[in-house]
């Protein structure tokens, strides 16, 4: 079913026939966007996407031996244009990713064949081989400018989009989601959404900022250049609750 389908059938009652992350609540029949990045429906509905920077991923299967099939080591290493990880894939495989700014990355696919780990990760991944032609995904910070209005929400990577280094999307799509939730069935809670949405966003520029000004190496770099800065950050609460009275959200 379409995105903007399934929110209609929300909004009818009729959420029995929505994909499993439509369902809605019984209470406020608000449905709940978790379509992860692409936030195709809060997108549907007005909503922007707010990029804070141009983070992409450039990322390698790669499959092991037996004998290195058991690492389950997680290593980042910092070069002058970005970063690289390699994390442990099952069932024995190895992924290998090269974070950097699309603006710094060779447009042509092609040219991604040549990009070689730093030593370290190289190390790691010795005796490996590449198992498909890499492929790009957007790794960019991101929220939406607002992340509720009538009968929805946003939740998960919709609402907002970490840096890959935090480790933290996981277990901020599922707080979230949680938070969405509790708003969907409470009346006038979208406003206070709204509010911890942009807390949660704020704490993880700041960490952003703390975690990326540890790299001293390479001052001349774009890529840590524009990490030492702490970017703004404004997210519409539509109006503060009245005592006694629903609140209109995402206004
Ligand atoms: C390179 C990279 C590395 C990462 N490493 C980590 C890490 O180490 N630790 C960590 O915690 N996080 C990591 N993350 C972030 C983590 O993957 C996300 O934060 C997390 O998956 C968000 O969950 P989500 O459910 O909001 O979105 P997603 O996992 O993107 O799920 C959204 C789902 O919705 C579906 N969908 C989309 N549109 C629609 C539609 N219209 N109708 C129905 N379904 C739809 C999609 O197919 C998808 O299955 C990483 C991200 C990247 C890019």
């Amino acid at each position: 079913m379409p995105p903007v389908a399934a929110w209609q059938a929300a909004q009818n009652g009729s959420s029995a026939s929505a994909p499993r992350r439509w369902r809605t609540s019984a209470r406020t029949a608000s449905a709940l966007s978790g379509t992860g990045r692409t936030a195709t429906v809060a997108r549907a509905q007005g909503a922007r996407r707010h990029r804070v920077d141009r983070l992409v991923a450039v990322v390698w299967e790669l499959a092991g031996t037996e004998v290195r099939g058991r690492d389950g080591t997680t290593l980042v290493e910092a070069t002058p244009e970005g970063w690289w990880y390699t994390a442990p894939a099952p069932p024995q495989h190895r992924l290998a990713a090269f974070l950097t700014d699309a603006d710094l990355l060779p447009p042509r696919a092609e040219r991604w064949e040549a990009l070689r780990p730093p030593p370290h990760v190289r190390a790691a991944l010795d005796g490996r081989r590449r198992v498909a032609p890499p492929r790009a995904t957007d790794a960019c910070v991101a929220h939406l400018d607002r992340v509720a209005g009538p009968g929805w929400l946003a939740t998960g990577d919709a609402v907002a989009s970490f840096d890959p280094l935090s480790s933290q999307g996981i277990v901020t799509a599922v707080a979230l989601g949680r938070a969405a939730g509790e708003a969907a069935t409470a009346s006038g809670e979208a406003y206070a959404y709204a509010a911890a949405v942009e807390r949660v966003v704020a704490d993880h520029l700041a960490d952003r900022l703390a975690y990326y000004s540890v790299e001293a190496r390479f001052p001349t770099s774009p890529f840590w250049a524009r990490r030492r800065q702490l970017p703004g950050l404004t997210i519409r609460r539509g109006s503060a609750p009245a005592a006694g009275r629903s609140v209109p959200t995402g206004s």
